[in-house]
């Protein structure tokens, strides 16, 4: 047997109508609770027991059903050493740590949000890939100002709850990263504003007198290969196993990410990715990413007070 953790998250108190949709899910399935632990008014662990043969996958669909039937997440993993023995957790940052697209914000400045979003929906539709769309993309912004993302930083919005994770999570210990699909300027910024330890992004070149940017791009592209590459890499250079790492983003590009790491969240996503990553979570906050960890509301606000 193996033990499994779920953990349950509302974006307001659990009602009992959610609970039982969970617990009647069990008890069709036949598996029993064997504890349960209050996290907070919105959290709850259930722990229980899975034969070795049966594994979490045979649970998931059935989970997926409960969860959007009744406006719940459930975050389903083992519960061993890693659940809450991790050490880095790698975030994307547009729609994740920030609430914003960068490139739409861009778009706007530069008047050409038309292009942009006709480019965007090619890629969504398959018919680009993403490494042409923000080579297209950036085409369009030859001869903006290069001083474009400082005029964007007092616009851009951080995710409710950022601060808050990323402040207990540096207070435990873990190695944190932005890894984003954006540009670097921001995702210093961001880095610089939540206390991460790396960021990762592509750079636009700037004309040579540096006062404009060329419209084209340096570098490796950081695509979903290259995220997923670069948390490897993070991991490696800090001796953490990937067992001890967790990936939170919302697009497509960010699976890659979360099936390298040992855990991924999912975090107010594209359908698509719902299904497909780890877990998901729809809350309003990025601080409840905690929860997904272990950490119960008393033990998040004792370590944000202290
Ligand atoms: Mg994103």
């Amino acid at each position: 047997m193996v033990n499994y953790v779920a953990t349950l998250i509302s974006k307001t108190p659990i009602l009992e109508e959610q609970r039982q949709a969970w617990l009647s899910l069990l008890d069709r399935l036949q598996v029993s609770v064997t504890e349960k632990k209050n996290l907070s008014d919105r959290a709850q662990d259930f722990f229980f027991d899975l034969p070795d043969s049966l594994g979490l996958e045979f649970l998931r669909a059935a989970v997926n059903t409960v969860c959007k039937e009744n406006a719940i997440d459930i975050a389903l993993q083992p519960n061993d050493r890693y659940r809450r023995g991790k050490r880095l957790v790698v975030f994307d940052m547009d729609s994740t740590l920030i609430q914003q697209e960068v490139i739409d914000m861009i778009a706007a400045f530069a008047d050409v949000e038309d292009q942009v979003s006709a480019i965007t929906s090619l890629a969504m539709n398959g018919l680009i890939d993403f490494n042409e769309s923000l080579r297209r993309r950036a085409s369009l912004l030859e001869g903006i100002p290069s001083t474009v993302f400082e005029s964007l930083k007092s616009q851009i919005l951080l995710t409710p709850g950022a601060v808050e994770l990323c402040k207990v999570l540096k207070k435990e210990g873990y190695q944190l990263a932005v890894l984003s699909g954006g540009f670097i300027p921001l995702a210093n910024w961001i880095k610089s504003k939540l206390g991460l330890d790396y960021a990762f992004a592509n750079q636009l070149e700037v004309s040579e007198d540096g006062t404009a940017l060329t419209g084209k791009v340096l570098g490796d592209i950081v695509n979903a290969e290259r995220k997923a590459q670069l948390l490897r890499y993070i991991a490696e250079t800090g001796s953490i196993e990937l067992g001890e790492c967790m990936a939170v983003g919302d697009g497509a590009n960010d699976l890659k990410m979360m099936h390298t790491a040992g855990y991924g969240i999912a975090f107010n996503a594209k359908p698509i990715v719902q299904e497909k990553a780890p877990a998901r979570l729809n809350t309003r906050s990025l601080q409840d990413v905690l929860y997904i960890l272990g950490y119960s509301l008393d033990e998040q606000n004792s370590l944000l007070d202290d």
